[in-house]
């Protein structure tokens, strides 16, 4: 389990010659504990989306420090962000970017299988359980095409908890999906964070969801609310 620190923490996004500079994220301070549970609230636009990217190594930051135990990523070659990510961030999307190509089995097991730790067998065999205990077994076989949103979610959260990471990022897991499927993918999210004990920084706009976290962090303009 790994502790997320930034420091001073700042993303601008220029738009082009001319453009002005827009700043996202301007001067976030937080400190999250290793295995804490973290909810980000704000509105649309507020930079959560950003915030999460940072801190997976998929956009670098302008100015401050990101550190991921106690590795400040910013200063990292990026074959070694990717190599962290690769074996301790998992990632949550919010459109769940799962292959195309690939069944909802294969879309699950390729992240452990790429870390190289465990024999290809025993992935896809944790791989088949774990969609099988999400209500997915009908649908191992199964292109991302072939299932409704509540599945594809439920696909992306097997495919995070598969990898086995020290940090999972969920961006808004439950926002495309009805209440029912979105209550089962957050039911399941807590338990395993529960039991793995991995650090959770997720980012929703449902006050329920989020009073299930440790602690609430509210973002406005780039900056937290005090
Ligand atoms: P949230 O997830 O809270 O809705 P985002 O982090 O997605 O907010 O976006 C915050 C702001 O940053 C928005 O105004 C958005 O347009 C801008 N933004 C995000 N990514 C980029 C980018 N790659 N290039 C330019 N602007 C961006
Ligand atoms: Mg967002």
């Amino acid at each position: 389990m790994l502790q997320v620190s930034l420091h001073a923490l700042h993303k601008s996004f220029s738009l082009g010659d001319g453009a002005p500079t827009q700043v996202v994220i301007n001067g976030v301070d937080l400190k999250i504990e290793a295995g804490e549970s973290v909810t980000f609230m704000g509105p649309s636009g507020s930079g959560k989306s950003t915030l999460l990217n940072l801190i997976a190594g998929l956009e670098t930051a302008t100015q401050g420090q990101i550190l991921i135990g106690d590795k400040d990523i910013t200063r990292m070659p990026q074959h070694e962000v990717e190599s962290l990510r690769l074996n301790s961030i998992a990632y949550v999307f919010q459109f769940f970017h799962l292959l195309p190509t690939l069944t909802a089995l294969e879309n699950c097991s390729l992240i452990a299988i790429e870390q190289n730790r465990r024999a290809v067998m025993d992935i896809l065999k944790e791989a088949r359980e774990t969609l099988s205990r999400l209500g997915l077994a009908h649908a191992a076989d199964k292109r991302p095409a072939q299932l409704s949103g509540g599945m594809q979610a439920r696909v992306a959260l097997a495919r995070a908890l598969i990898a086995r990471p020290k940090i999972i990022l969920a961006d808004e897991p439950t926002g495309n999906l009805d209440s029912k499927s979105g209550e089962a993918v957050l039911d399941l999210l807590f338990e395993e964070h529960r039991k793995q004990g991995f650090t959770l920084l997720l980012v929703t706009h449902d006050p329920i969801a989020a009073k299930r976290s440790d602690r609430i962090v509210r973002l406005q303009d780039g900056m937290l609310l005090k």
